[in-house]
């Protein structure tokens, strides 16, 4: 069998470039989307992170600030300064970089972050929205995903996805989505690091979500014939003397099993991104209607 690559770079342009009426149609009402970036410390991945995501927002011709704080900030001052975004009109949305250093308290400081300002989808206020079928702001990484399968025509109705993995971020909401009626419609099966004999569950997959943070774990041995692999992983190794980025599929491996996937790098991280862009401009939407 053929294994087709879904290019999540490819849908992310589709997606840039629908979003560029959204913007225009925006500015007619003097309405810039503007999103204030939160970094502390100097974690050398996160500095990386947020600079991927704020240049496309420059790219783009929107607002972004970034606000840098030291590693030994205390959750006051870091709570003070959300504080005080939360009420800055320039901003739609507002990005806190994690991990926070481990002195700080995160759940506070997601929680602190004003529901309409989330764009990361992480408060529970817009958590428990998409728990019940009504999502405002959804984490970028499932959104994303989700995104890629409706730019490559997979429809999930009536299919199985499983989900290895069940953080906040990636498994549960992407199970969610996946199962809604009116997003996915499909039957899903949620994994992690409890559930006894895996294969037996991912080999079921009509669609299979690793999202596990495990280097190139799921192999052919994980998969039936024709599955979807949808790679969540971004995993450094060395491989040969080299410094190597890879998803949690080994890729090489499911070739010629799988009927499509999702490559790392440049499958499910620049969609990331782009919904990080489209939660802000749907931000923006939401203070205009
Ligand atoms: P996480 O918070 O560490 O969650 C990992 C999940 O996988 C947990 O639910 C864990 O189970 C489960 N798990 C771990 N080992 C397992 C195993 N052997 N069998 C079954 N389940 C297992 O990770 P995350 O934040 O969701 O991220 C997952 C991966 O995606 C990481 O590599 C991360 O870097 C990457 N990521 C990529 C993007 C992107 O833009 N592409 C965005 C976010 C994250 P328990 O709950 O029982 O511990």
């Amino acid at each position: 069998m053929e294994t087709s690559i879904l290019s999540g770079l490819e849908a992310s342009k589709a997606l840039y470039s629908s979003l560029e009426d959204r913007i225009a149609e925006l500015k007619k009402h003097n309405i810039v989307p503007g999103l204030a970036a939160v970094l502390v410390g100097n974690n050398p991945a996160s500095e990386i992170y947020v600079r991927n995501k704020t240049k496309k927002f420059e790219a783009l011709g929107l607002k972004t600030e970034l606000y840098r704080l030291n590693e030994n900030v205390s959750d006051e001052e870091l709570l003070s300064l959300i504080d005080k975004l939360n009420s800055d009109s320039k901003f739609h949305g507002i990005l806190v970089q994690l991990p926070l250093p481990k002195h700080i308290n995160s759940e506070k400081v997601l929680n602190m972050i004003a529901p309409i300002k989330d764009v990361d989808g992480f408060h529970p206020e817009n958590a428990g929205l998409l728990s019940i079928g009504k999502p405002r702001f959804i984490p970028c990484t499932p959104k994303g995903m989700m995104y890629i399968l409706k730019y490559f025509n997979i429809d999930l109705d009536g299919k199985h996805v499983v989900v290895i993995g069940r953080s906040n971020i990636v498994g549960r909401p992407i199970s969610i989505l996946a199962s809604l009626k009116e997003l996915g419609n499909a039957t899903v099966t949620l994994c992690h690091s409890g559930t006894k004999d895996l294969k037996y569950y991912s080999k079921q997959a009509d669609v299979l979500v690793a999202a596990l943070g495990s280097p190139e774990f799921v192999d052919a041995s994980y998969i039936k014939e024709g599955a979807c692999l949808l790679d969540v992983g971004i995993n450094r190794i060395e491989r040969d003397g080299k410094s190597k980025i890879v998803g949690d599929v080994n890729q090489k491996s499911v070739m010629g099993k799988a009927s499509s996937l999702t490559p790392v790098p440049k499958g499910v991280g620049p969609m990331t991104i782009a919904m990080l862009v489209e939660n802000t401009v749907l931000s923006a939407e939401l203070l205009l209607n």
